[in-house]
């Protein structure tokens, strides 16, 4: 029997063993990226985990249906509908369309993804797709009395909730509209925490996407399009919901909400957030100075799988430190890691005792709420092994597909790198070989007699044998 895979889960703050609605088949739900710029390392350390935990629960058995969003409209600057749309700004900042601008930055998030080996999910939905299922889903929820429609925008109305705090314990009186000090409140919620769910009275007269709806030309909030992008691709229920942690509130607060609202049940009950990467001055951001993308770090020389690596060193639920330092430690960690899988030779049956026993300790450290040091650590022991090199090679390329570093394509490309191996002896006449070697031979066999008379005809052919570590080297005199 395989042990049960347990992950904390945010919404009940607390490592549990992860069930999914139908046995082995999860359906998985990553919040995609807002294609307004690159994504930076830090956005890309959450896919990154995101990745690991998909192609462990494949590997585990899991038949896995992962669902992402692309956000090409409808996020504002702030996360609480404040500020301006980050696509429009986006286009401004380069002089182009926001569809320009979001086909060039999807194009570019997908090719970081790919450098850093993250699968792309199976179904990849861009927000704009899928209007008409937001205009259902809104007016649903106005039927059903969750949402309500003020001066030109449709509302959610937190306060019809139970418990909207799902993920964090805020108090009551935070519910209010304006205690926030110098923030610009929304005068058109009725509660603080209400959300915009369809926008028709756009701050922005240069709001570029509108689409006609029952309530006006507008455009959809940002929230509504991870829960019907989810419904339409997985269904009523979604077995995991991932992304970074700072979007545990508002944004996965918000499509509990209107999900569970519209749906009349339960949606997801397994939360997965990846805390921050940071950098040495705090919070990583795309309008701070050095802005450390893919692309930078492949200019300063990094292959990016030495990225993937420094990640999967550190648990996905402490915040991480980025510094160019431990990049460095990582890659030197990794070259030596690829050195010693080179030296690795195919040399016969596989162990299977032995490889289901370090497999087990593998899939331990994974199904241990995705403990990925661990899981490299395994790896690690594997090359300690008193085993033949065919189990071992067999181990890493099994563990590598869940942890996707390359590893034994490097060790290949390191070996088929190195200098061949150059025949000294390749312009010297094939009977005077044949001479050479029979006197190998009559060394082994401790005939020196015979050895010296063939050293001696050799030299009246007119070549000198030279004794090396690597064997007899023939000169012409
Ligand atoms: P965005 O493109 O801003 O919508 O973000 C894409 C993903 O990156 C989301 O899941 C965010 O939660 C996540 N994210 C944002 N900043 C960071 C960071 N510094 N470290 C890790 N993940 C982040
Ligand atoms: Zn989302």
């Amino acid at each position: 029997m395989k042990r049960p895979v347990y992950l904390y889960n945010s919404m009940t703050r607390k490592k549990e063993e992860f069930k999914t609605h139908e046995p082995m088949k999860c359906g998985m739900y990553t919040c995609g990226p807002t294609v307004y710029h690159f994504a930076h390392i830090g956005n890309l350390r959450t896919y990154i985990m995101e990745d690991v935990l998909e192609k462990f629960l494949r590997f585990y058995g899991y038949d896995v249906k992962r669902v992402m969003n692309i956000t090409d409209v409808g996020h504002l600057s702030s996360d609480a509908d404040e500020g301006e749309d980050k696509m429009v700004k986006g286009a401004k900042r380069e002089h182009k369309t926001v569809l320009e601008i979001a086909k060039y930055y999807t194009d570019a998030f997908m090719s970081d993804c790919a450098k850093l080996n993250i699968k792309t999910p199976d179904v990849v939905e861009p927000a704009t797709n899928l209007i008409p299922e937001y205009i259902e889903m809104v007016s649903t929820l106005l039927e059903k009395g969750y949402a309500y429609f003020a001066d030109g925008n449709v509302y959610f109305d937190t306060s019809k909730l139970e418990k909207y705090y799902v993920f964090n314990d805020f108090e009551e009186e935070d519910l209010q509209v304006g205690v926030r000090e110098g923030v610009t409140e929304d005068s058109s919620k009725r509660n603080k925490t209400d959300f915009v769910l369809w926008f028709t009275k756009s701050k922005f007269e240069d709001q570029a996407l509108k689409w006609d709806s029952p309530w006006g030309v507008g455009y959809p909030g940002w929230h509504i399009e991870c829960s019907c992008i989810s419904i339409k691709h997985l269904g009523e229920y979604c077995d995991l919901h991932c992304g970074g942690i700072d979007n545990a509130f508002p944004h996965h607060t918000n499509e509990i909400a209107q999900s569970e609202s519209y749906l009349g049940h339960e949606w997801c009950n397994q939360w997965f957030h990846v805390h921050h990467l940071n950098d040495e001055t705090g919070k990583m951001s795309k309008s701070k100075g050095e802005f450390l993308t893919v692309s930078l770090l492949e200019q300063k020389g990094y292959n990016p799988i030495v990225y993937r690596f420094f990640c999967l060193q550190s648990h996905y639920r402490k915040s991480l430190t980025f510094s160019y330092e431990g990049l460095d430690n990582a890659k030197v960690a990794y070259d030596k890691l690829i050195s010693k899988i080179a030296a690795l030779k195919n040399d016969g049956e596989v162990d299977m005792a032995v490889a289901d026993e370090q497999t087990e300790k593998f899939c331990n450290a994974l199904s241990g709420d995705l403990n990925t040091s661990m899981a490299v650590t395994a790896l690690y022991d594997v090359l300690k092994l008193k085993a033949n090199d065919a189990t071992k090679l067999y181990l890493i390329d099994k563990f590598d597909y869940v942890l996707s570093l390359n590893l034994l394509s490097e060790a290949k490309k390191l070996n088929d790198s190195k200098p061949e191996e150059k025949d000294v002896n390749a312009d010297v006449p094939a009977e005077i070989m044949e001479m050479v070697m029979a006197r190998v031979e009559a060394k082994k066999a401790k005939d020196f007699a015979l050895a010296d008379s063939l050293r001696d005809r050799v030299k009246e052919a007119g070549y000198t044998i030279k004794d090396t570590a690597k064997g007899p080297e023939v000169i012409k005199d």
